[in-house]
């Protein structure tokens, strides 16, 4: 049986990376699909291989800042598939970089924003569909930045990836009586656009540093990511709520 039959899904930030990766794997284990982000193009690709794989997805490309995009991915996931069930409230980007003196007011304004009001927005459409349904799974991408580890020129990233384990323990408490599970998922160093060593101009070495700073000695592929957010959003997670789940290859532990 198929861990997400019968399911319907939001996932957001779904043209890349970890996003990408858990839509494609949520769409494999039996998941209807609402995916979002900003490149139409990209979301189009996702749709086509899902669709080549015997899945079912719809596409509603936005900016996640924005409220109407928030409510429309849930009317999309009634009005097309008949609910919601789970809810992957995944996009984010680094933001405003730099030590904190040096962060502009509209940087880090627009970092939250991006990180962390989109999952509020998100939630607060996402919880009462869920809760008419008599439950439902809604899982954060939070990271061990701001949460055990503090990683200088990104304070604005920490502060917002922080703030999402805050609004996910009180949603936990809020509807858990209701069927709803709140949880986050905090990954370490991922192999996508986004990882340090994949910018554009990145020092030499970026990557074999950031590496050696995880116990296993590595980053981790998106899938993986994926495989630890499919738990959570799957009855084998049933008695988990309230959680900020490290799947960070020890980076948060590692002293070697
Ligand atoms: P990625 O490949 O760059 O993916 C980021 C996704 O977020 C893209 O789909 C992007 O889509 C979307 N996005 C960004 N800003 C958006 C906006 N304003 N509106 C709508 N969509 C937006 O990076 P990733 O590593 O998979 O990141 C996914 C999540 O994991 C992020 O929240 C990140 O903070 C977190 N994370 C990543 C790492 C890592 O090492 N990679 C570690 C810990 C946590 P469009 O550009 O098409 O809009």
């Amino acid at each position: 049986m198929n861990a997400l039959a019968d399911k319907i899904a939001i996932v957001t930030g779904a043209s890349s990376g970890i996003g990408r990766a858990t839509a494609l794997l949520f769409a494999r284990e039996g998941a209807r699909l609402v995916v979002t982000a900003r490149r139409q193009s990209e979301l189009d690709r996702l749709l086509a291989e899902i669709e080549q794989a015997g899945g079912e997805a719809v596409s509603v490309a936005g900016d996640v800042k924005d409220e109407a995009l928030a409510k429309k991915l849930v009317d999309t996931a009634v009005d097309r598939f008949g609910g919601l069930d789970v809810a992957f409230n995944n996009a984010g980007s680094n933001g405003a970089m730099g030590p904190v003196p040096e962060v502009s007011l509209a940087g880090w304004r627009d970092t939250l924003d991006t990180n962390l009001t989109s999952a509020f927005l998100g939630a607060k459409y996402q919880v009462p569909a869920m809760v008419e349904r008599g439950g439902g799974s809604i899982i954060f991408t939070s990271s061990f930045v701001g949460h055990t580890v503090g990683f200088p020129g990104m304070g604005a990233y920490a502060a917002s990836k922080a703030g999402l384990v805050g609004l996910m323990q009180v949603l936990a408490v809020e509807f858990g009586a209701r069927g709803v599970r709140a949880n986050a998922i905090l990954p370490g160093g991922t192999d996508t656009p986004m990882f340090a060593a994949n910018q554009p101009g990145a020092a030499p070495g970026t990557r074999s540093f950031v590496e050696g700073l995880h116990a296993l000695k590595r980053i981790a592929s998106p899938e993986e990511i994926a495989r630890s957010v499919l738990h959570l959003a799957s009855d084998a997670s049933s008695f988990t709520t309230g959680a900020a789940l490290l799947v960070d290859g020890g980076v948060s532990i590692n002293r070697t």
